[in-house]
C-alpha cells in the first residue's frame, strides 16, 4: 500500500505503519511526459497561471492513480494544496489525509498532528520514534554524502542535489536507499579532489529545470549547498521526532530559514547565491527579504515548467557567474 504526499512529511509515521511512501513531487518531474500531467490539470480547469508542481501533483494523480492513499499538508506547504484537495473532493482521488506543520512552531501542536497522522494510519508515535532511530544512520550517510560535496567535491551539486532531495521518501524503500547509497560512496570517495573556481549556494524549492547544475558545471560553478535538499534529509541532529521536525526549515518563517542558510553558506564558503523561485509561487515574495538579509550576490531564477533551461535563462547565469568571477 503506497501513501503519497505533497510535500516533506514525517516519513517515519509512514514508515512504521507499514506503508510505503512516495513523494507525488518525484514521481511528477522524474516522469518523462511531465508535461502531460501539467496539461491534464490545465484540461480539468486549473488556471495556466498556477504552479507546475501544483498542476503537476495533480495531473499525476488523475492520470496515473500511482497511491492507494495522499497526504496532503494544509499548513507549512503551500496554500494551493488546500485547493487542490478540494477539487480532488469532486473530481474523485484516494483517499485523502491531511497534516500540518504549525506556523509558530509550536512542540505540543506539531506533536499532536503527529498523533493525529500516526491514529489515522493505525500506528502510534512510539512506533515512528522506533522507526526514526532505524532511519539514523541513513540520514548520517546523506549528511557525509552532503560533506564530501562541499569540503572535497567529489560528489557535484547535481548528485548532491539528486540523493538529498530522494530522501524525503527515499524512493519508497530506504533499505535499497541505503544500498545504493552506500555504493556510491564508496566510489565518490575514491575520486581526486576538486576545487571549484565559483562555490554557489543554491536557495528555493528545487528547482524543476533539467539541466541547471550540470550547466553551472560546464560554466565551473559548483553548488556547495543544496539549501532545500539538505533539509529534506533532516541533517540536525535531534532526540526525537518533534525536535526533528522543528529543526526543519521548510514550512516555518522565511527568518528562520535565513539562518540557516546563511550558517551553512558561510561554513561552506559560498561566494554567490541562485535563489530559485517557481512561476506563481507565494514564496517568490520571501526573495525581497532574502535578497536583503543574505551577504553575497544573489541571482533570483525563475522556472516554469519542466524542461531544459532556456537562453535567457542561461544567459542571467553566465553574467551572474562573470560577475562573481570580476570580483
Ligand atoms: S513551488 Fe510554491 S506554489 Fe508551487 S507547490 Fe511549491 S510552495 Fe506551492
Amino acid at each position: 500500500m503506497k501513501i503519497g504526499f505533497t510535500t516533506t512529511i514525517p516519513v517515519e509515521i509512514i514508515l512504521a505503519a507499514g506503508y510505503t511512501p512516495v513523494d507525488m513531487n518525484n514521481v511528477f518531474v522524474t516522469h518523462p511526459e511531465a508535461m502531460r500531467f501539467i496539461r491534464r490539470a490545465e484540461r480539468d480547469g486549473y488556471p495556466r497561471s498556477l504552479c507546475s508542481w501544483i498542476k503537476g501533483i495533480y495531473g499525476v494523480v488523475r492520470e496515473l492513480a500511482p497511491v492507494d492513499r495522499l497526504l496532503i499538508v494544509t499548513e507549512g506547504d503551500c496554500s494551493n494544496t488546500l485547493s487542490m484537495l478540494e477539487t480532488f473532493q469532486i473530481r474523485g482521488a484516494p483517499p485523502l489525509l491531511t497534516f500540518n506543520y504549525p506556523h509558530n512552531r509550536n512542540a505540543e501542536r506539531l506533536e499532536a498532528e503527529m498523533k493525529r497522522l500516526a491514529e489515522s494510519l493505525g500506528t502510534t508515535l512510539e512506533e515512528a520514534e522506533r522507526r526514526r532511530s532505524l532511519l539514523q544512520p541513513l540520514r548520517r550517510k546523506l549528511k557525509v554524502l552532503d560533506e564530501l560535496t562541499w569540503q572535497t567535491g567529489k560528489v557535484t551539486g547535481g548528485e548532491n542535489h539528486l540523493w538529498l532531495v530522494s530522501s524525503s521518501d527515499f524512493n519508497g524503500d530506504p533499505a535499497l536507499f541505503e544500498r545504493n547509497l552506500d555504493d556510491f560512496l564508496v566510489e565518490a570517495r575514491k575520486r581526486p579532489v576538486k576545487e571549484p573556481a565559483l562555490r554557489l549556494a543554491f536557495a528555493g524549492v528545487p528547482p524543476i529545470f533539467s539541466d541547471l547544475y550540470d550547466y553551472l558545471e560546464s560554466r565551473g560553478a559548483s553548488v556547495v549547498l543544496n539549501e532545500m535538499q539538505r533539509q529534506f534529509s533532516m541533517p540536525n541532529d535531534s532526540a526525537s521526532l518533534v525536535e526533528q521536525h522543528l529543526q526543519y526549515t521548510y514550512p516555518y518563517d522565511v527568518f528562520f530559514r535565513i539562518e540557516d542558510l546563511q550558517r551553512e553558506m558561510e561554513k561552506r564558503n559560498a561566494q554567490g547565491l541562485i535563489h530559485y523561485v517557481q512561476t506563481f509561487c507565494h514564496r517568490g515574495i520571501e526573495d525581497i527579504i532574502l535578497r536583503e538579509r543574505i551577504k553575497v550576490p544573489a541571482l533570483t531564477l525563475e522556472g516554469d515548467a519542466p524542461g531544459a533551461l532556456d537562453a535567457r535563462t542561461r544567459l542571467r547565469i553566465d553574467v551572474f557567474l562573470e560577475m562573481l568571477e570580476r570580483k
